[in-house]
């Protein structure tokens, strides 16, 4: 059987979440790529991660709804019966609108997928990972936002809000499991290249963004996967309840 580690990486079909899946299976991970229904762009995050010698399955899943969470963490269960890392990467935004023309169930949508999703797979990474429950210990790395600091006025406080909410949360966590050999860290990432914009109904937003960036440009996706994938790794083994802006200096 093999003993390469195991990461989840929730929405790990697109964007951001699919160069983690990328790259970590270059690096040595068995991954289990999540997404919410983009079935083609999972399998061809798999497909590339088997080309090249990997190993690699897609697991349909919301993180918006707590039952298909259980599912989720149940099939990465079945099919390596070990955990060692959690990408907590999927998250939404919505069309851009002030705070007082926010319906109740957008802010609940947006609370549900990137606060109370994350949180929930979390815990269960902490059900496996921790020594408190018998597990060999791992790493959480929550996809935070430079939002969170800056607060969006006028195109998303409430995506803002719901990424601030992941920075507390990866610090409390992080200490609550200190000593039980999980290391728990975020990142911030500042305009990334994805399609996020679009599904905001802003597609050109990254090359808009780019004049008001110090580095005038938008990131990339991979670019964050190079800073998720340190934080995951041993290398990163006294760092934890850190918080890393991966921004171009915004
Ligand atoms: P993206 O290109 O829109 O990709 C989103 C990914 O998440 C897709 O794989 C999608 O699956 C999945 N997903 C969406 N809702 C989900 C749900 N309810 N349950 C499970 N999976 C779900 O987004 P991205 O830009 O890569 O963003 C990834 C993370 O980085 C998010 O947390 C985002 O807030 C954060 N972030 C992004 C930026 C940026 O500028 N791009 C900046 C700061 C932070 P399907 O393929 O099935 O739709």
């Amino acid at each position: 059987m093999s003993e390469a580690p195991v990461l989840l990486v929730t929405g790990g079909s697109r964007g951001i979440g699919a160069a983690i899946c990328l790259l970590a299976a270059r690096k040595g991970w068995r991954v289990a790529v999540n997404y919410a229904s983009n079935r083609q762009a999972a399998d061809a995050v798999v497909s590339t991660i088997e080309a090249g010698g990997g190993e690699a399955f897609a697991i349909k899943g919301d993180v918006g709804n707590a039952d298909d969470i259980v599912a989720i963490f149940a099939a990465v269960d079945r099919r390596f019966d070990r955990l060692d890392g959690l990408a907590n990467n999927a998250g939404i935004v919505d069309a851009p609108a002030r705070v007082d023309e926010m319906s109740v169930a957008r802010l609940e949508r947006m609370m549900r997928i990137n606060v109370t999703g994350s949180i929930l797979c979390a815990a269960e990474a902490v059900r496996r990972m921790s020594s408190k429950h018998g597990g060999n210990g791992g790493a959480i790395v929550n996809i935070s936002s430079m939002a969170a600091i800056i607060g969006s006025p006028s195109q998303y406080v409430d995506y803002a809000a719901s990424k601030a909410a992941i920075d507390t949360f990866t610090i409390g966590l992080a200490r609550e499991v200190a000593t039980e050999g999980v290391r728990v860290n975020a990142i911030r990432p500042g305009v990334i290249d994805t399609e996020i914009h679009a599904s905001g109904g802003l597609p050109d937003r990254a090359r808009d963004m780019a004049p008001s960036i110090p580095m005038q440009r938008a990131g990339t996706a991979d670019e964050i996967a190079d800073a998720v994938l340190y934080l995951l790794s041993p290398e990163a083994s006294y760092i934890t309840g850190s918080i890393l802006n991966v921004s171009g200096g915004r």
